[in-house]
């Protein structure tokens, strides 16, 4: 496939924002490429070289672009600086440099597919010394290669910044029409991509060996699950009526969701993000080479600090402090780390997915029995509301967060939020039971005291996983201290883009449109209705079109963005919308 035809369809999607015609366009694309193309076109689609647990990351900066434009084009630094302020685009600069520049098309053949994607790879691949050199000069070699419009896509792909508003249900769904000319495997697909996280992978599998391999798609060591969400419920009553009278109930601990891949003598650790973070581990690494016998096992679990000797859980904003790039191994021995294991998904050759809770979890109880540093969550069977509200105030005695409630016959239910896990948090009256987690769409500038900081406040919205869109729900002001101000406007500055996202929804229009990409927890009094919000947007009796709002948000948390979370992974319109009905009938309304 010609990257022609793939800059073409992108310029077109550019241009829709009609989400039928988005998976025409695409479905379209996939069909023509080849079955060894299409796991590239799949990444490069995404605005990715590999699944983020791979970790491959271009490492090319703006300035480093900048140059590589200048020598593709003829022209200076400066200049294509000054262009890529002037619009704010860096394709856009390449697109105009490109086709103004007296530089003729270096390569006689066309680029294809396969040739950008593999150019691009190797880019990522060059470090140490002396690599930003040679990454500068392999970006102006396929830039000089490239025709004006593939020239645009080719100068985004490595800041990412493609900006084509597609998300993963929209290709996925695209994927089932391209290979099934319907939208019905779009069930399948998203289920094996809930099992490899890997997009890539499932485009794949599914052009070279069609839908019953997709059908029959299983997890595998180090290709991290995503991971089961857990639903809410504000009462014990409610949790057990839908939990068919009797259910587990786990305590909750606030920390990092660690998902472990063990094989012989190699162990993995990822994230809730599906990053691989097993550097920041050592302990827990230690803890599983010495204590789990088994030979292969995948399980899940919380890693909070904890001290071993008075049975005390230190606070997240104490466990935070193990997310770090340097001093790793002496913080670790400053602040070890207890990883309470609460689900597993693989042993010795056995997949457990589809084993019932209570089998999976006796499994798991054998093969963490005895290992220092890992032990399974406390937990209680209740089938009497009181018993369960009994393990909750206990859990919230202990500096413990809540409990979660599990449906003793369920599978585990990757990537997804079901009733089969049903979170009860502390909850303070007149305020809203749970945070919920908002993407960042725009930021405004500081007004009063605050103007010098150029930072005023957030635009933020939600996410409508039904029509893959963005929805906006508040501005937050409060909660930012001096320095997180300074923080945030330091790195949205580097998200700014000229006009509304392409998958955002919003009435308000803030002094910077910014990328959907970065993820704050809020929390908020209560769930309002509002003329001026997107989110779950509907016209009432009157004919008044009314959304969601937040009343008094404010950000939690360490204050900062959530690292371990994506866009998609921001709380959903549907999520609102309930949280809505529970607080109408809890009576906070
Ligand atoms: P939340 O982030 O509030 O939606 O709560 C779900 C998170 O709680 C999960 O992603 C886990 O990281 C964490 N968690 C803590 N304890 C447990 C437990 N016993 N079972 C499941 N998840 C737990």
């Amino acid at each position: 496939m010609l990257f022609r035809d793939v800059a073409g369809c992108y310029e077109k999607l550019e241009g829709i924002s009609s989400r039928l015609e988005m998976m025409g366009l695409l479905s379209q694309l996939f069909k023509g490429a080849g079955k060894g193309e299409i796991r590239a076109l799949v990444y490069m689609t995404q605005g990715i070289l590999a699944p983020n647990f791979e970790g491959v990351e271009f490492g090319v900066a703006e300035k480093m672009l900048e140059e590589a434009i200048a020598i593709a084009t003829g022209h200076t630094k400066d200049e294509v600086k000054s262009l890529y302020e002037k619009r704010g685009d860096m394709g856009a600069a390449a697109f105009e440099l490109r086709k103004g520049s007296k530089l003729r098309c270096m390569s006689e053949d066309e680029l294809s597919i396969g040739d950008v994607y593999g150019r691009m790879l190797k880019v990522a691949r060059t470090s140490g010394q002396g690599s930003k050199d040679a990454k500068i000069k392999m970006l102006a070699a396929v830039l000089a290669s490239a025709s004006p419009p593939e020239a645009k896509y080719l100068a985004r792909y490595p800041i990412g910044q493609l900006r084509l508003g597609v998300g993963d249900s929209t290709i996925l769904e695209a994927l089932s029409i391209s290979m099934t000319g319907g939208r019905e495997a779009k069930k399948e697909l998203e289920n094996a991509y809930n099992l490899c996280s890997d997009l890539g992978e499932v485009g794949e599998v599914l052009a070279k060996s069609g839908i019953s391999s997709i059908k029959s798609f299983s997890i595998a060591l180090f290709k991290p699950i995503r991971p089961a969400l857990a639903e809410r419920l504000p009462t014990a009553e409610e949790i057990l009526e839908k939990m068919g009278g009797r259910c587990a109930v786990e305590q909750k601990y606030d920390g990092f969701r660690c998902q472990v891949h063990k094989d012989g003598k190699k162990v993995r650790i990822y994230s809730r993000n599906l990053e691989e973070t097993t550097g920041m581990y050592p302990d827990i690494v230690g803890y599983v080479h010495s204590g789990i016998k088994a030979e292969g096992i995948i399980f899940e679990g919380e890693a909070l600090a904890f001290n071993e000797s008075t049975g005390e859980f230190l606070p997240f904003q104490e466990t935070i402090q193990r997310k770090r790039k340097h001093g790793i191994e002496e913080k670790a021995a400053e602040l070890p780390l207890h990883l309470f294991a609460f689900d597993l998904m693989y042993l010795n050759g056995k997949d457990y997915m589809m084993e019932p809770y209570e089998k999976r979890r006796s499994a798991l109880e054998a093969a963490v029995k005895g290992a220092k540093g890992i032990s399974p969550t406390a937990r209680i069977i209740a089938d009497a509301p009181r018993e369960l509200e009994g393990f909750f105030e206990e859990s919230i005695e202990n500096g413990l967060e809540g409990v979660v409630a599990k449906d003793l016959s369920a599978p585990y239910i990757a990537g997804a939020r079901e009733f089969s896990w049903i979170k009860m948090k502390r909850s303070y009256k007149g305020q809203l039971s749970d945070t919920v987690d908002l993407v960042i769409v725009g930021y405004f500038l500081g007004r009063g005291s605050r103007a010098a900081f150029r930072f005023g406040g957030l635009l933020c919205a939600v996410y409508d996983r039904v029509k893959d869109r963005f929805e906006t729900i508040s501005k937050i002001g409060t909660g930012f201290t001096e320095a997180n101000m300074e923080a945030f406007r330091q790195l949205l500055d580097k998200s700014v883009v000229r006009a509304k996202p392409a998958r955002l929804e919003s009435e308000i229009t803030p002094d910077f449109w910014v990328e959907p990409r970065y993820v704050v927890t809020v929390r908020a009094d209560e769930i309002t209705k509002s003329p001026m919000h997107t989110c779950g947007r509907q016209r009432d009796e009157e004919g008044n079109e009314t959304g969601y709002a937040l009343r008094f948000p404010r950000i939690v948390g360490d204050g900062f963005v959530r690292k371990d979370k994506g866009a998609a992974d921001a709380t959903t319109t549907k999520e609102i919308i309930e949280m809505y009905r529970q607080q109408k009938r809890i009576g906070l309304r």
